[in-house]
């Protein structure tokens, strides 16, 4: 058999791609499966660029999140995982209601042990936060989601699966039944394609001549992190109440799986899909972006928090301010800059930003066009969705 011939050929090694991969390599042992990464390592975008929080299914619909097969996956492949729970604060009257509604949606998600806590049990709990309310969730928790991710890969290859690195996918074609894939290695032959390419997603989509109907738009979450000598300001996840208009969490604390503790992530509109610093700018992603009437329409509905995040981007008082709303001893002098990561953050036509998962399937191809978080959280979830998918759309019963 030609080696470079495979059933389902996936691109992306992300924690989504790496998950669908294993799932088909548990489901059909038999089948020759490839994830193709463009980077030299595994998990080095979103997956790696994360808060690193296992969200425990608070802001989202009931059964989606896989917290407990995830915890399941770190414990047989010995990944340290801390479940520290997590306090959402209400600071002033107006995020009451708020409040309670992620209290009754959280409940009817199945999310143990959720509470509605007075000023005196959050200071028990995070002794340097004030609050007039807040909502305790003791089972979220935080992991180093590079090491999950690369738990799949090694799961997947031990199944016989294959995972090829440093290989970008530059075209794709149809032809007498195949698909064909041209990598900046080699040229590679597939029955079937499931894309997971994250902030690449809707380029690798058009590369197949399909032209989904939303576009990603990259949006940096920048973060500080505490200096050594304040990290004790935060036991475990301090966040704020968020806004339900738009799909991210607001800035917060996160204390991370290697001890430091973080604050942020903010979200300002980035120049490059892989825009990690304000001064990354790429010409055809600023034109794209610029060119998509979604941008428009989007920057229509949100130009005043799209506004405020700039701001606060650039001038470090403003994101101090933020964050002593919820921690008001911290001082300009125990923030140091941290990280950032980009977002995948598709947007339709109509200028909406999609807060669930999207994915459009096609004539022996499954496109993952929005995965964002709880992304990392949920995607032993998603992957064995993508597969009950492809179960239904490929032939996998006679593949191989
Ligand atoms: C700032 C931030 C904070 C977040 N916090 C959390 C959190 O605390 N908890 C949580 O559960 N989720 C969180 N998320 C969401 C989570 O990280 C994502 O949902 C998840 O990582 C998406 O994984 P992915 O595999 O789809 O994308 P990615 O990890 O981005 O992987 C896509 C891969 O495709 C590759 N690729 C792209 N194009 C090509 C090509 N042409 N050829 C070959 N390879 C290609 C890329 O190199 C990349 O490795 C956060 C996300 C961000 C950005």
């Amino acid at each position: 058999m030609d080696s470079r011939k495979y059933d389902v050929a996936i691109i992306g090694g992300g924690i989504i791609g790496l998950s669908t991969a294993l799932w088909l390599t548990e489901r059909y042992p038999r089948h020759r499966v490839v994830v193709i990464e463009k980077e030299k390592e595994l998990a080095v975008h979103q997956t790696g660029h994360n808060s690193g929080v296992i969200h425990s299914g608070i802001y989202y619909r009931p059964g989606s999140s896989g917290v407990e097969s995830l915890i399941r996956c770190c414990e047989a492949n010995d990944i340290e995982y801390e479940r520290c729970g997590k306090v959402i604060v209400a600071t002033d009257e107006s995020e009451l209601g708020r409040l309670e509604d992620l209290y009754q949606r959280g409940t009817a998600n199945g999310v143990q042990g959720l509470e509605i806590i007075g000023p005196e049990r959050l200071k028990e709990i995070e002794p340097h936060t004030t609050g007039i309310k807040a909502l305790y969730a003791p089972g979220t928790g935080i992991v180093d989601y590079k090491k999950v991710a690369n738990a799949y890969a090694d799961n997947l290859c031990a199944n016989g699966g294959e995972v090829l690195t440093d290989s970008e996918v530059r075209n794709i074609r149809r032809s007498a039944g195949s698909i064909f894939l041209e990598t900046t290695q080699e040229s590679l032959e597939s029955k079937y394609l499931i894309n997971c390419a994250g902030l690449h997603a809707d380029k690798v989509a058009r590369m197949m001549g399909v032209s989904p109907d939303v576009r990603i738009i990259p949006f940096r979450g920048e973060y500080y992190t505490l200096n050594p000598q304040s990290r004790h300001l935060v036991k475990s996840l301090i966040y704020p109440v968020p806004n339900p208009r738009f799909p991210f969490l607001g800035v917060h604390f996160t204390r991370n799986a290697h001890g430091e503790v973080e604050a942020g992530p903010n979200a300002v509109l980035a120049f490059a899909r892989e825009g990690y610093r304000k001064t990354n700018f790429n010409a055809g992603d600023t034109l794209g972006t610029l060119g998509y009437p979604g941008f428009w329409a989007m920057t229509m509905k949100h130009w005043r928090t799209g506004v405020g995040e700039m701001h606060r981007s650039f001038m470090k008082s403003v994101f101090l301010h933020d964050l002593q709303r919820l921690l008001p001893e911290v001082k300009s002098k125990d923030l140091v800059s941290g990280g950032s990561g980009v977002r995948a953050q598709a947007v339709d036509k109509r200028g909406r930003l999609l807060d669930d998962f999207s994915i459009q399937e096609t004539e022996g191809a499954i496109h993952v066009l929005n995965a964002p978080s709880p992304g990392a959280t949920s995607s032993l979830s998603i992957g064995e969705h993508i597969v009950s998918l492809a179960a239904k759309s490929f032939d996998l019963a006679t593949a191989s």
